[in-house]
Formats: C-alpha cells, sequence, structure tokens
C-alpha cells in the first residue's frame, strides 16, 4: 500500500476537483487526485459536455425540418439514434481522456478508488473495498460532486423512470414523454426529445418553467416551448406513478384537480443532493446543511485543513462555478489573496431551444434586497442579425441599480445567448456602469446588438426598437 505525502490531495476529479488539482500544481505545490470512477466528473462523462452533443443533433433535426426556410429540399430525413448517441458518448470521451493528460502535463499524481477523511491531515484511498493508498497533506480538498435527487415513491428504475443518465443514453426513441422538473436539466431534455419527434409534457412544481430565471423570461420561454408542441403544467405536483409493460401512467395534481397521463418514459429531474456519505466526516468540524456541505467564501469548512468545492457544496450546481471555488480555494492557501467568491455572480445557461442565459439578480430580487431598479429590453425581432440567421425569437432585459448606475443583472434568452452573456458578467466582474456599456461599440451584424439596446433601452435611448 502507497504511502505518500502532499501538499494538497483532492477527493474527487470532477471539474471542481481536476481544476484546483492543475492550479495547485500550476502554483509549486505537490498534489494528488483521488478519483473513484471518471476523471471529468458528471460534467465530462454524464452532465454538460454528452448533453450539449445531444442537444446539437436536436438541433440539426429541427433544421432539417425547416429546410423549405432557406431554400433547400431535402426527402426522407431521418436519424440513427444510436449513432446519436454514440457520437455524445465519444465527445464526452475524448474530453474525460484529456484530462488525464492534462492532470499528467502537470505532474499531478491520481490515485484510483474512493477517498476518504481518516485522521487530520490523511486520506485513506480504497478501491473495490480493499485499501490501496494513505496519502498526508496538509490541505485536503473534497471535491466528490452530487448525483439527481430522487422523489419517494417515483424512484427512477433505469428502464420505464429515467434520471439523466438513462436520458442521456436512450437506445430507443419515445414515443411520448414526461419529464418531472423544469430546471435546467429537466428542460435541456425537454427540449431535446421535442426536437427529436417525441411528445413532451413538463410538470412543474413551481408556478412558472426555470423557476430561478426572471419571471420574464420563464413566461418567454413557456410561449416559446409552447408554440413548438411542448406541454407544460406548472404548479403541478407529480402525486404517483403506476409503471406498465412498456408505459408509466403518472398521477398529476393541480389547481385541486387530478390527472392521469399515461407515457412511454418519465424522466425524473427535481434536482441534487450532495455526495456526502462516506467520506469520514463524523466526528470532523465539517458542518452539512442537509446535504451539502457548508464552506465560506475562500472554501473553508469548519475543520483546519479541509476545504470543500464544487456541487458537493451546494448550488449554483455549475462546473464553472465549481472550477471557480477550486481556483479561489488554492490562490487562497497558496496564500495569493484572491477575491472571495461572489455567488450572484456566476452565470448560468440552458441550453433547450431557445436557449437562457443569465447573470446576477433578477428583477425581483433586485427589488426585494432593495435596489431602486432602472429596467431594459430588446427585442431579437429589432436585430438584423437575429433575423438573417432566422431566429427572431429572443429577448434580452438588464437590470441596472437607478441609483449608481451599476448593473444588478442581465437575462437573456434567444439563439446563442448562453455564448453573449459573457459580456455581462465580465461587465459585472469590472462594476461597470451603464456609461461604459452605453459607450461600448457593439459589432453590427450581431444578435450581440441586443445586448448594447437592451442596456440604451433602459435609459429611453434604443435606436432599433
Ligand atoms: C445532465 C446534466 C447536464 C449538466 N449541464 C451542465 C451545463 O451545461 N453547464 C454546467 O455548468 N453544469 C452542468 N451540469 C452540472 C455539472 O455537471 C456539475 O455542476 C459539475 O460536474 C460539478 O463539478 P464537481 O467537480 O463539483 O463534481 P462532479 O463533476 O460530480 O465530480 C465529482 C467527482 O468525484 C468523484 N467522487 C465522488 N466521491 C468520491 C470519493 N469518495 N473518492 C473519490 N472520488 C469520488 C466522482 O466519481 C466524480 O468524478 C450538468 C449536470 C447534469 C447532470
Amino acid at each position: 500500500m502507497a504511502d505518500q505525502s502532499f501538499d494538497v490531495v483532492v477527493v474527487g476529479g470532477g471539474p471542481g476537483g481536476y481544476v484546483a488539482a492543475i492550479r495547485a500544481a500550476q502554483l509549486g505545490l505537490k498534489t494528488a487526485v483521488v478519483e473513484r470512477e471518471h476523471l471529468g466528473g458528471i460534467c465530462l462523462n454524464w452532465g454538460c459536455i454528452p448533453t450539449k452533443a445531444l442537444l446539437r443533433s436536436s438541433e440539426i433535426n429541427h433544421l432539417l425540418h425547416h429546410l423549405d426556410e432557406f431554400g433547400f429540399a431535402a426527402d426522407n430525413v431521418r436519424f440513427d439514434l444510436a449513432k446519436v448517441v454514440r457520437r455524445s458518448r465519444g465527445v464526452a470521451k475524448q474530453l474525460a481522456t484529456g484530462v488525464g493528460f492534462l492532470l499528467k502535463k502537470n505532474k499531478v499524481a491520481v490515485f484510483d478508488g474512493a477517498g476518504k477523511l481518516a485522521g487530520k491531515g490523511t486520506v485513506a484511498v480504497e478501491k473495490d473495498g480493499k485499501p490501496v493508498a494513505k496519502l498526508t497533506a496538509k490541505h485536503i480538498i473534497l471535491a466528490t460532486g452530487a448525483r439527481a435527487r430522487q422523489l419517494p415513491g417515483i424512484e427512477a428504475d433505469g428502464k420505464l423512470i429515467w434520471t439523466y443518465k438513462e436520458a442521456m443514453v436512450p437506445t430507443a426513441m419515445p414515443k411520448t414523454l414526461l419529464v418531472i422538473g423544469s430546471g435546467a436539466i429537466g428542460i435541456e431534455f425537454a427540449s431535446f426529445y421535442l426536437n427529436m419527434g417525441a411528445a413532451v409534457t413538463v410538470v412543474e412544481v413551481m408556478d412558472r418553467v426555470l423557476p430561478v430565471e426572471d419571471e420574464e423570461i420563464s413566461v418567454f420561454a413557456r410561449k416559446a416551448f409552447e408554440k413548438q408542441g411542448m406541454k407544460i403544467l406548472t404548479g403541478a405536483a407529480v402525486k404517483g406513478v403506476k409503471k406498465g409493460a412498456d408505459s408509466v401512467t403518472v398521477t398529476v395534481e393541480s389547481g385541486g384537480k387530478s390527472q392521469d397521463i399515461t407515457v412511454d418514459r418519465v424522466i425524473s429531474a427535481v434536482g441534487i443532493v450532495g455526495n456526502v456519505e462516506g467520506l469520514g466526516l463524523e466526528g470532523t468540524g465539517v458542518k452539512v446543511d442537509r446535504t451539502h456541505v457548508v464552506i465560506d467564501e475562500f472554501c473553508r469548512t469548519g475543520e483546519p485543513g479541509v476545504y470543500a468545492i464544487g456541487d458537493l457544496c451546494g448550488a449554483p450546481w455549475l462546473a464553472h462555478k465549481a472550477s471557480h471555488e477550486g481556483v479561489v480555494c488554492i490562490e487562497a492557501i497558496a496564500g495569493l489573496h484572491p477575491h472571495p467568491i461572489d455567488w450572484t455572480n456566476i452565470p448560468g445557461c440552458t441550453y433547450c431551444r431557445p436557449q437562457v442565459a443569465s447573470v446576477g439578480l433578477t428583477e425581483a430580487k433586485a427589488k426585494a434586497t432593495g435596489h431602486e431598479v432602472n429596467v431594459g429590453h430588446f427585442p431579437f425581432i429589432g436585430n438584423g442579425k437575429a433575423i438573417a440567421l432566422g431566429e427572431p425569437d429572443g429577448m434580452v432585459k438588464v437590470v441596472f441599480d437607478a441609483k449608481t448606475g451599476e448593473l444588478l443583472g442581465a437575462h437573456m434568452i434567444g439563439a446563442e445567448v448562453t455564448e453573449m452573456i459573457q459580456g455581462y458578467a465580465v461587465a459585472r466582474t469590472l462594476e461597470t456602469t451603464e456609461a461604459d456599456l452605453m459607450h461600448t461599440v457593439f459589432p453590427h451584424p450581431t444578435v450581440s446588438e441586443t445586448m448594447h439596446e437592451a442596456v440604451l433601452d433602459a435609459y429611453g435611448r434604443a435606436i432599433h426598437f
């Protein structure tokens, strides 16, 4: 059994863990990563990347069925589901393999097994129940991620009721599908299956879809999805399921009424629970709130020398948040005095059709936290590039502090907004005011001009609407 000492040991090799390890190595710290399953974590293997590969296929399927608009014709357009899934798995594999190379290049030691705290400054590594290594380190970072939450009585069985994992590797296309939950994961799968030809119903317990987004974006998104044929039930709770041989009947209650909906498959996308079990936290100062480890703005837990990052620590459950926490955590360990993490400044993206992206406060949150606001809007229909692309459905909304001109939040829906939100994220990091944004020159013709026009609109100066 290997007995080794390091400056930093990271438990978990997802986008939180492997990025923290590489940054540590860059700063000259002797670093190890312990990973029990697959480098790259959920993001590269079962999350961000393979879903985007699938969504690319569904986007192409959509375009192929709307060729006439662009002056083309094609007969007998069809897809091979096995190839669509194979491409997604291939993309995931390529990127996850790349993580191994990056760690090697940075001289990070990788241990294959499950890690747990085993006394002060010690991580025990086990593989198949057998001890493989005992690692000591001054700094231990827990980055073990999270998994799908299961609803009691509606647990995923992998056959008729899927979590994201089964939904990502279908062997046959369901003709009818019901998605429980309209957060980013639920809506992305709803959008994928809808655009691949399935009849999709989404059931959401809150009163609107994409409930963390600004309310106007939720309303816009709902209309766009319904226009595409998605059936959406909000303020609706799944009360039970009855499984048949190859179908599921779902009982949904809303507005005091109950209805049974029979579908081929159900996707349960009702949230995330942290992987806190088996980490040896008992008897340490690490605090767990429900299923998430409690940290401060430098990712310190209540136990000196033990840190936690990423999905393990709760919302927002996003890869770039995990990576950012990893970098801040390491830089603080190395004494570089990084800025504390500002969780309000983490952009969120949903890759449905049309895409949704946001950063900062919603209008409601801005008002609730005492800001007097100036709000601007701009619709894609007023943008030349969006119309030329055949993507006129979308809008941008910005929220400014009326007194200081600080950009409090930006909310976008439409083609490629996930690529554009970064402009506003930079603006927020630099604490840019409305004047700087108004005087920034945006290239023409680009969809990004909608970002400029929305800012102008907040001050009554929009030109093209
Ligand atoms: C379907 C889906 C789509 C998503 N799409 C996006 C997206 O588009 N954009 C986005 O930003 N986020 C997306 N996410 C979320 C994103 O995947 C996570 O936020 C991100 O992976 C979190 O990174 P992490 O490093 O905290 O944890 P993880 O990626 O979960 O990595 C944790 C790692 O720790 C390992 N591990 C666990 N316990 C142990 C142990 N005891 N010892 C050793 N190893 C252990 C696990 O095997 C895993 O590899 C998506 C998630 C899903 C499910």
